[in-house]
């Protein structure tokens, strides 16, 4: 027997509503029965991870939350990082999942037992005792997509002697008041972060090799009037979702993957960020510099109002020029001028496709490794959830998964579809399940039929360097369906797409 049911890899958002939906089915009343294995030492994923200065969610909470678990009692429309990890916790309660958890676990890789029919994990736990092994019925991976810090591939950047800080790695000791600061990055982690440290740095030089898109941030602390109303009449939060949703989705993904219908959409959305850039930078340099060259949606667009006026502060300076090298005391550009600073923040990112897909290493039947098929044969899952040739595996970070509005819709329909596939498994009588090859190749080449309607196939993105695509240059991470289809698949898809049996 199995030392669990299932195992899923991860304590974040993702992993959560996978266990709520397990719970859901009957699962888990037998703590043993679900182990969510978290590398980190609590729970939250990027919310327990991220500290840095200025964090706060860019898409509005009552969108940003469980559909099933609204919070009628955020302070801000935007939630700041610490409310969203209280968030966490309180869903982690609500649902009782803190006894599924464990946390320093490190799930290494994963490896299909053909014999036993169950999963093999190689679990550390970094004590003394080395690596052990884990095994389940079923495996789900919920390692989010933006979990593996991506350093500088730049000259020099270990030689630095100043303090040296990734974003998510944010060392709440570092000191920034009065100090020299240089930033490298400007994607939507720099445009939270590079106000906050404007305040506390004697200069601040934030260098940009691509600007990025910034709509207005209609952000407000919801008075305890509101509070009370969506709390007592929970009706009014769920219009405020709707409307919200609606809105976002018309930018956010109808002019982004619907493009070639709905230009309108995407022109009206760069429309109004460069207002908004006209709005708030009188330079008309500073305006070009901050002005992006590809359409909107190439790469994640954010929303800030006190980004762009960041710039025209005398102490801040936007530097275009690409960096050539970092030395022990600051760094050096192109034109072969130096900067001397006290802070290096490294507003980098992460890197996906080299670590990410999978996050672990996933061997299904007959050895099939997971990440060298994806790199080999394309990149692929059906409905963003399972993989032919991987049995009772679910990935939530999947390619084709990402609605492209919210994390949280994304796993909603997620959630919706796993549930609909264990209810099946149980009304056969069945303990394994393998998306049938066939289906998983139609759902894929119905992706690349949409594909050709988005920004990116019918827009302009060769220079917005965005991690929406693979290293190979294929924008696979966004499903290329309105939320709403994706949904509506989750709710219908045939359920004899999948293969089952009874003992494998
Ligand atoms: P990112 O969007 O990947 O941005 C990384 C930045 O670092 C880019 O500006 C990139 O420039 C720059 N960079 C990387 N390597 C460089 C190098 N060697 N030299 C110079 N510049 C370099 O990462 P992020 O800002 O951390 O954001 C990641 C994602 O997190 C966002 O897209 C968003 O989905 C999510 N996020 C969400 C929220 C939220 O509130 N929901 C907040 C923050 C972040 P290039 O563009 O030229 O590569």
């Amino acid at each position: 027997m199995a030392d669990h049911d299932v195992i899923i890899v991860g304590a974040g958002f993702g992993g959560m509503g996978a266990a709520i939906s397990l719970k859901r089915l009957g699962l888990g009343e037998e703590t043993r029965s679900i182990a969510i294995l978290e590398r980190e030492d609590d729970l939250g994923g990027t919310w327990h991870v991220n500290r840095y200065p200025g964090l706060a969610v860019d898409i509005a909470s009552v969108t940003y939350s469980y559909s099933f678990e609204p919070n009628p009692y955020w302070k801000h429309w935007f939630a700041r990082g610490h409310e969203l990890k209280r968030y966490a916790e309180h869903v982690a309660d609500t649902y009782d999942l803190r006894r599924h958890m464990e946390f320093g676990v490190r799930v290494e890789g994963a490896r299909w037992d053909e014999d036993e029919q169950h999963w093999v994990a190689t679990v550390s736990t970094g004590s003394t005792t080395g690596r052990t092994t884990r095994t389940a019925t079923y495996l789900m991976t919920a390692t989010g997509f933006l979990s593996q810090p991506r350093l500088p591939d730049i000259e020099g950047v270990q030689e630095f002697a100043g303090t040296v800080i990734h974003t998510a790695k944010w060392d709440d000791s570092a000191d920034l008041d009065g100090k020299r600061v240089a930033v490298i990055g400007t994607g939507a982690t720099a445009v939270q972060l590079i106000p906050q440290i404007a305040k506390r740095a004697s200069a601040l030089t934030v260098y940009q090799r691509t600007p990025i898109w910034v709509t207005p941030k209609a952000d407000f602390r919801i008075p305890r009037a509101l509070q009370t109303l969506f709390a007592t009449q929970p009706w009014t939060q769920r219009v405020a979702r709707r409307a919200n949703s609606t809105w976002l989705e018309s930018i956010m993904v109808t002019g982004v993957l619907h493009y070639k219908q709905a230009k309108l959409f995407n022109q009206a959305a760069a429309a109004l960020a460069k207002a908004h850039l006209r709005r708030q930078v009188a330079d008309p340099d500073l305006r070009r510099k901050l002005t992006p060259d590809y359409s909107f949606g190439c790469k994640r667009p954010t929303f800030s109002n006190d980004y762009y006026p960041t710039f025209t502060r005398p102490h801040v300076t936007l530097e275009t020029t690409p960096i050539s090298r970092i030395t022990e005391g600051g760094v050096v550009t192109a034109d072969g001028h130096e900067t001397e600073v006290d802070v290096l923040v490294l507003a980098t990112g992460f890197n996906l496709w080299d670590t990410n897909f999978p996050a672990i290493e996933v061997i299904g039947r007959e050895g099939r490794n997971l990440g060298k098929l994806w790199r080999e044969q394309g990149y692929h899952a059906y409905e963003g959830v399972t993989v032919s040739g991987f049995p009772n595996f679910v990935s939530l970070n999947s390619p084709y998964s990402y609605s492209g509005l919210s994390y949280f819709t994304t796993i909603e329909s997620q959630m919706r579809h796993l549930e609909r596939l264990f209810a099946e498994l149980v009304r056969r009588g069945a303990r394994t399940f393998e998306i049938a090859e066939r289906a998983d190749r139609a759902f894929l080449e119905r992706m690349l039929a949409r594909m050709d309607d988005t920004v990116f196939v019918q827009g302009s993105c060769a220079t917005a360097r965005s991690y929406y695509f693979t290293n190979e240059g294929d924008a696979v991470l966004l499903r290329p369906t309105s939320t709403a289809s994706a949904r509506r698949a989750a709710e219908q898809f045939p359920l004899e797409d999948y293969e089952y049996s009874a003992d494998g």
